[in-house]
């Protein structure tokens, strides 16, 4: 007899997963489902920064919960909590700074104002060019590259059915949904679509049209460099992202954008995105002129217009939901993902969802 799970997933990257273990851990039996490896998306290409710093004010109450469940998660994950720098080099960077940095402060975020002194004591290695900075405690990183091995792990624990290299081609809704697969067909009495940037294509299948738009964001590492900064720094424009890691490379990111779609398949790095990208890096950190820089890769950031998350019911569709284009989505995943499972357990989330039925042209609370 053909099984019928409680629900389908499709898409296993960090929304998708830790969905499935609030599902499970509620009695629920989800399959996850995707296309190619668990992590393989945006959740295992990811620069891995998880800054209060670089989050959007209205979603300040997210990431704080999130950084509690990676510290959860902790050395299976890469993580390591350093605390984090934000720079300004001119005066008007300074004022930047300070608007966008005090209102994440009045949002929750424990961050402060620091004087050049104070940076360049922690991290001599900066260039003696910061006129002003931002220090938060909370701030570190985690090792994207060990998402789906991580997550891979945690469904075995629990039990919980996955399948790799299994697309979702067709859907269809009667009694449940039957998923179309190369594997066969799935069926399942719910469905949640967590496809990242593939949302588009996915909701589609089932007549819905999400107005989902990808970004393609770049991230380049360095060969192995003798130790130069022990914590995550940004820059106040959020151009910038960089940490050294154990083993000596530096990871340099910052939303610096490349060429491709996500229905092409992989994206592709451009030098004229990249060249000042890692012209700002070295700018803050000089140490970096003398590093080569071993590799340069892209991944797709889903985002709808009003650049707030997709979680809650699918638009018109009865016991189909959606979770994705959530800004900053690594750090605030593994707690969003669990609230979505909390929704679809008919449970009061501990926070707010953002429906996907709204107006994306009008601010959301
Ligand atoms: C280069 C880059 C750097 C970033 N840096 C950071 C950072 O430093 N900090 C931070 O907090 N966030 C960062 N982000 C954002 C973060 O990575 C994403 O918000 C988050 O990983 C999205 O998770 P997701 O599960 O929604 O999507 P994904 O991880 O993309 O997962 C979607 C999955 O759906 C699968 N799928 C798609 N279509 C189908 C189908 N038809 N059938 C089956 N499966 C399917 C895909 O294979 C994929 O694995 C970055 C993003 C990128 C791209």
């Amino acid at each position: 007899m053909t099984q019928i799970y409680d629900i389908a997933i499709v898409g296993g990257g960090i929304m998708g997963c830790a969905a499935a273990l609030r599902l499970s851990a509620g009695g629920m039996a989800p399959v996850v489902l995707d296309q190619g490896d668990l992590g393989q998306g945006a959740s295992g290409v990811n620069a891995g920064t998880l800054s209060l710093q670089i989050k959007r004010v209205e979603l300040m109450p997210y990431a704080l919960k999130g950084h509690h469940e990676w510290e959860r998660m902790g050395d299976a994950v890469g993580f390591h909590k350093t605390g984090g720098y934000t720079l300004a080099f001119t005066a008007r960077e300074a004022e930047l700074l300070h608007e966008r940095q005090t209102l994440k402060a009045e949002a929750g975020a424990p961050i402060t104002f620091v004087s050049p002194q104070e940076v360049h004591k922690a991290e001599p290695n900066l260039a003696q060019k910061v006129v002003a900075a931002s220090y938060c405690p909370e701030d570190g990183y985690a090792n994207s590259s060990l998402t789906g091995q991580y997550y891979r792990g945690q469904l075995r624990d629990q039990g919980i059915a996955y399948r790799e290299r299994c697309p979702v081609t067709a859907i269809e809704q009667g009694d449940g949904f039957t998923l179309t697969t190369p594997n066969g067909p799935i069926r399942a009495r719910r469905l949640l679509l967590a496809a990242g940037a593939w949302l588009n294509p996915v909701a589609a299948l089932m007549g819905v049209d999400l107005p989902v738009q990808a970004r393609i964001n770049t991230v380049s590492v360095t060969e192995r460099m003798p130790p130069l900064i022990s914590t995550v720094i940004g820059h106040a424009t959020g151009l910038l992202t960089m940490k050294q890691k154990p083993n000596g490379t530096v990871l340099v990111g910052g939303g610096w954008q490349g060429r491709g779609t996500p229905q092409e398949g992989r994206g592709q790095v451009s030098a004229a995105s990249v060249m000042p990208n890692l012209a700002l890096a070295q700018y803050a950190l000089p140490a970096l002129a003398k590093a080569r820089v071993l590799r340069s890769w892209t991944g797709f950031e889903a985002n709808v217009p009003d650049f707030y998350p997709l979680a809650g019911a699918l638009p018109g569709v009865k016991d189909a939901f959606v979770l994705g284009c959530v800004r900053g989505g690594y750090t605030i995943g593994p707690y969003i993902g669990g609230l979505m499972g909390d929704f679809i357990l008919g449970r009061e989330p501990e926070l707010p969802l953002f429906d996907p039925a709204r107006n994306f042209n009008e601010e959301t609370a």
